[in-house]
């Protein structure tokens, strides 16, 4: 998709250049995807040169600019399968990024739903500084993210705890090779259970369980937790479908944690 509005391209771009009518370019398969006549700039991240993955004893840094293929290889099962959950081809892992799918807020994001499941953290830099926020709390509807104008994701951080628990993981879709209609992640917390719904919902949501719950809680905190309406319809799949798997998911994450 030709951009025709834009008639400039800053690389590399930093905080301190955006103005109204910018937008942030990191791999553009989303950016490049729609007409965007609003746009007049592109600020273009993905020659920021942060490094892609950095190990620390407190977790893993992932740079916004990370791709799809960078962070697929970083050798953690669960990272994996949400790469996996990312039907594209290697031409489009190779581009897209991690910061570019929460930014896109799109419900089938298993970045949003990697990040929402490991208590992950999104740095963002903006005109009046730097601030942290929950990915939980980053995608707050389809396409809507916590990002005010001006402001970047800088890096997601995931915590070392997090990393080494043990994960559970049930994706569906309404075609063997579809996009996420429901995706859902538990993950033990000795002695409780977290259990994370993304890609069936506007935006995820995390249920905290502080003992091991049994399948009765689970199923009340999700009729409780999730609100019918929170429910995405579109052409992957209908709410009371997505409904449906999302609670059948959440009881086999929990028996399969269980054991
Ligand atoms: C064949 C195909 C399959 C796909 N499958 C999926 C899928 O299964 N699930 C899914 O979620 N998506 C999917 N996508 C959409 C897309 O590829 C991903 O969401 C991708 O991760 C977007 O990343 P990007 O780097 O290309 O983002 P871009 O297109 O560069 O940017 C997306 C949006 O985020 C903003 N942005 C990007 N980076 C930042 C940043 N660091 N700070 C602030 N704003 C930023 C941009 O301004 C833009 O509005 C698919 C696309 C294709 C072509």
């Amino acid at each position: 998709m030709d951009l025709n509005t834009v008639a400039d391209v800053i690389s590399p771009a930093g905080v301190g250049q955006w103005q109204p009518g910018d937008a942030w370019l990191a791999g553009g398969t989303v950016l490049f995807a729609e007409p965007r006549p609003h746009l007049t700039r592109l600020l273009d991240l993905s020659t920021a040169g942060w490094p892609a993955l950095t190990r620390r004893e407190d977790g893993l840094e992932i740079a916004a600019t990370c791709t799809i293929a960078e962070i697929a290889a970083a050798g953690h099962e669960l990272v994996e399968r949400c790469c996996d959950a990312f039907l594209a081809s290697f031409k489009i892992w190779n581009v897209a990024t991690v910061g570019g799918n929460l930014c896109a807020a799109l419900p089938a994001g298993p970045m949003i739903a990697l990040g929402a499941a490991l208590d992950g953290t999104c740095l963002l830099l903006g005109p009046s500084g730097a601030r942290t926020v929950p990915v939980k709390d980053f995608v707050v509807g389809e396409g809507l993210t916590a990002l005010s104008p001006g402001e970047l994701l800088r890096s997601i951080h995931l915590p070392a705890a997090a990393l080494r628990a043990r994960a559970a993981y049930r994706q569906g879709s309404l075609h063997p090779h579809g996009r996420s209609g429901v995706l859902v992640i538990g993950r033990l917390d000795e002695p409780g259970l977290t259990i994370t719904v993304t890609a069936s919902t506007q935006r995820p949501y995390v249920l905290r369980f502080p003992a091991f719950p049994s399948a009765e809680v689970v199923q009340i905190a999700l009729t409780e937790g999730i609100p019918d309406n929170a429910y995405v319809t579109d052409v992957h799949g209908l709410p009371a479908w997505r409904r449906h798997l999302t609670r059948l998911y959440a009881e086999q994450v929990r028996q399969e944690l269980s054991a």
